[in-house]
């Protein structure tokens, strides 16, 4: 006698581990399968609809994870796991609505892929891009680090507290690439008696380490009121000890091409992966044809994090652009004011395609960036809205805004 067929569910999960609650999915989703509790963002299964409108805009990819199952899991266990469960073993039926989990995940790869090309393609690394490590440590499995360094970046009678803090790794294996992030586990429970979620930071230093050839990484942190994580981080002391997970992210690296052009637009802590692409710049290919620009945006000068080592930082290297709001008597300059100012500079970098876009920090400065580069393009007679798919589709093209 055959055994009575299962149907078949392919379930969209997200994976707790990696996602940093921006609330993104939640807002894109068309229908509002995606909800979140204080401890997760999760997807209904009986809502999605599989539209994939959220896969693209997740800037850490946490949103991309699917099981095939027999009985889709609630809304609760998803709200209490604090790391994606592992594809059970489901027997498959030949037929029925459910089909083969082979089917089902051919059918989700289509989807997958329609999506993102309707979204401009799926996000991918630069050609020339070294090839990352991802996910060698998790909440199950963490790294130890310790504190060697806690700095206060910005100036004393600054409003905000944006700390340099450096984590040495010891002999634990733990290779980053600039742009990659890392996991922070803050130790303790929440109020609901469960282990607090990780959050993710850029790093701040070059590959190799934030010292030359030392097993250390910087990250670049802003105290937050009522920041779980971010009082932790502030608040270590030198020789501390942590739990890390990670590293994190494969495509928003740098190209490791010294013909390459880098235009870095950033706010506030956002500036954290471009310290890391300048530095691996001065160390690794001092001497490079390829142009860096940084447009970086901040409040003042005295909030803006490495004010003064960046005054250092010779224009050969690095040309730079900052771009303050909040200066008494001075009007407002968003860094997509100052693009606008450079609309011939930028538009000759865009023709060429040698050229780079990376963007990072606040999620509201996106869409003025994407009209300043219109602007520079249509006075250049450049059809932006032809380019920018392209940049993306062939990792020329970056957002990473929260
Ligand atoms: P912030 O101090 O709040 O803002 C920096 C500057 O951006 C201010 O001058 C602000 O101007 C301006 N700004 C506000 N809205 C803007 C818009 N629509 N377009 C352009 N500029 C705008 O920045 P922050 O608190 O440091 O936040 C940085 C963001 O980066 C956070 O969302 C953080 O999560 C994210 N991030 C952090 C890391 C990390 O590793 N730490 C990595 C990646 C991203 P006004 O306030 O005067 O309007």
């Amino acid at each position: 006698m055959n055994a009575p067929t299962q149907e078949l569910l392919k379930q969209h999960l997200i994976d707790p581990e990696i996602c940093i609650r921006c609330n993104t999915c939640e807002e894109t989703c068309p229908v509002d399968a995606v909800t979140h509790d204080g401890n997760n963002y999760v997807v209904d299964a009986s809502i999605c609809n599989h539209c994939m409108d959220c896969i693209s805009p997740c800037p850490t990819g946490s949103i991309d994870n699917w099981r095939v199952v027999t009985k889709a899991y609630s809304l609760e266990e998803q709200f209490s796991w604090e790391e994606l469960p592992k594809q059970e073993e489901v027997a498959a039926a030949a037929s029925g609505e459910g089909g083969t989990v082979e089917a089902l995940e051919d059918e989700v790869s289509r989807l997958l892929e329609e999506a993102r090309k309707g979204l401009g393609g799926k996000p991918v690394a630069p050609h020339s891009a070294s090839k990352p490590t991802v996910n060698l440590y998790n909440r199950s499995k963490p790294a130890t680090a310790t504190v060697t360094g806690n700095f206060r970046l910005t100036d004393a009678n600054a409003d905000s507290d944006v700390r340099h803090i450096i984590l040495d790794l010891g002999d634990q294996k733990f290779p980053v690439l600039e742009g990659q992030s890392i996991g922070i586990v803050t130790p303790g429970t929440d109020a609901n008696g469960k282990p607090h979620v990780a959050r993710l930071y850029s790093v701040a230093s070059p590959r190799g380490g934030e010292k030359p050839n030392t097993n250390n990484l910087a990250l670049t942190v802003k105290r937050e009121d009522k920041g779980v994580c971010s009082n932790y981080l502030c608040d270590l002391p030198r020789g501390a000890k942590l739990e890390i997970t990670g590293p994190f992210g494969a495509t928003f690296l740098m190209p490791d091409d010294p013909a390459a052009n880098i235009i870095m637009i950033c706010t506030g802590t956002g500036s954290a992966p471009f310290r890391g692409f300048t530095e691996r710049r001065r160390r690794a290919m001092p001497d490079a044809a390829g142009r860096l620009l940084l447009f970086f945006g901040a409040r003042r000068p005295e909030e803006l994090p490495y004010f003064g080592p960046l005054q250092k930082v010779p224009e050969k290297l690095l040309g730079k652009y900052f771009c303050y709001s909040r200066v008494p008597d001075q009007p407002r300059v968003y860094v997509q004011d100052r693009i606008r100012s450079e609309m011939a500079q930028i538009a000759t970098l865009l023709r060429d395609d040698k050229t780079h876009v990376y963007i990072c920090g606040l999620k509201g400065m996106e869409s003025g960036v994407d009209e300043a580069f219109a602007d520079a393009c249509r006075s250049a007679s450049i059809d932006w809205a032809a380019l920018k798919p392209a940049m993306r589709e062939s990792g020329r093209y970056h957002v990473e805004t929260y």
